[in-house]
């Protein structure tokens, strides 16, 4: 079945990406009186220790989170210009960066970082109490440690926990009752597939249900499927007449290089991108000032860079 486990990638820079953007549009969403629906339909195990087994083997969050709380953490040498560089964006860090650092740090003792939240624990974390959360977790394992995290919250019936395909489940609940909803689709593409068929879901969901906010993450590598994420859904939205925001975070470069003996080294993921259709329409400033700041701060080498379009 699926060997992709969230737990050995939790806190890497797609993670920091991601869950930024994601409180940021929440938060904005969350501003109304009426209540919202938030679906996540690819909502992993729900949280992470980054001391534990799976983040220690992968060491992904010290390229990320971890890097991150170490650049902002650590003084300045006056003639190291990469350092000068991190003191003046610490100095003064763009607002959704600083929310998200202050959203992880409220799920950890003070000083201490071996606690990440995933999706639904940063989504849950910010609901209130008229909001509901969908959560579609199909692998088995993950699935069942996340009902047991969820029970620890004893959110009642605010949040569910449905062991089903997140592409398909998503259907029957669109549109919501109050006609306001967030879906967040961060599938894995573990399976060629996940590409096309993320695609097809916000085509699906555009027809059932025009006016949600629909964000997706996706991969930055070279193939043809990951390409066409972006490109279809910026078609889209433009077909359907919706505003869309797409923003990109590349941390090094993707060239394959190799090691003193030869061996090929992979460089692992070089970037991801979000796109978002029907975005808050405060989101493009706030990214604007986030993502060169993201650049200083988990930036690799010199390919290190950030996009940010919008449309519609
Ligand atoms: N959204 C999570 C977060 O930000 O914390 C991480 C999700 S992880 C990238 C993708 C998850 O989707 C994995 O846990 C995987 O088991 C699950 N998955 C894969 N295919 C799925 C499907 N068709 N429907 C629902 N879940 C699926």
């Amino acid at each position: 079945m699926f060997s992709y486990r969230h737990a050995f990638h939790a806190g890497n820079h797609a993670d920091v990406l991601k869950h930024s953007v994601l409180i940021a549009i929440l938060r904005h969403l969350l501003q109304k009186d009426t209540a919202l629906t938030v679906f996540d339909t690819h909502a992993g195990a729900g949280l992470y220790r980054l001391d534990g087994e799976y983040a220690a083997t992968s060491g992904e969050a010290a390229n990320g989170f971890l890097r991150l709380i170490h650049a902002l953490n650590t003084p300045a040498a006056p003639e190291n210009k990469a350092q000068a560089a991190i003191k003046i964006v610490a100095d003064k860090l763009a607002p959704l960066l600083q929310d998200y650092l202050d959203l992880v740090a409220s799920f950890n003792n003070k000083d201490s970082h071996k606690v990440y939240p995933g999706s639904p624990f940063i989504i849950q974390r910010l609901l209130g109490e008229r909001d509901k959360l969908k959560l579609f977790e199909i692998h088995p394992t993950d699935s069942k440690t996340l009902s047991a995290n969820i029970a620890q919250l004893k959110a009642g019936r605010q949040v569910a926990v449905l062991r089903e395909d997140g592409f398909e489940g998503i259907k029957k609940f669109l549109p919501p009752p109050a006609r306001r909803a967030l879906v967040l689709s961060d599938p894995s593409y573990e399976i060629k597939n996940d590409y096309a068929r993320v695609v097809a879901m916000v085509a699906d969901s555009l027809v059932r249900f025009a006016t949600g906010t629909y964000a997706v993450w996706y991969p930055i590598i070279p193939r043809p499927e990951a390409h066409d994420v972006p490109r279809k859904l910026k078609t889209l939205a433009t077909k359907a007449g919706k505003p869309w925001l797409h923003a990109t975070l590349t941390v090094k470069s993707s060239k394959l290089t190799s090691d003193e003996a030869g061996e090929t080294i992979r460089p692992g993921l070089p970037a991801s991108g979000m796109f978002i259709i029907n975005p808050p329409h405060t989101l493009k400033a706030a990214l604007k000032e986030a993502l060169p700041q993201l650049v200083t701060l988990l930036g690799q080498d010199q390919h290190a860079a950030f996009t940010l379009d919008s449309g519609g």
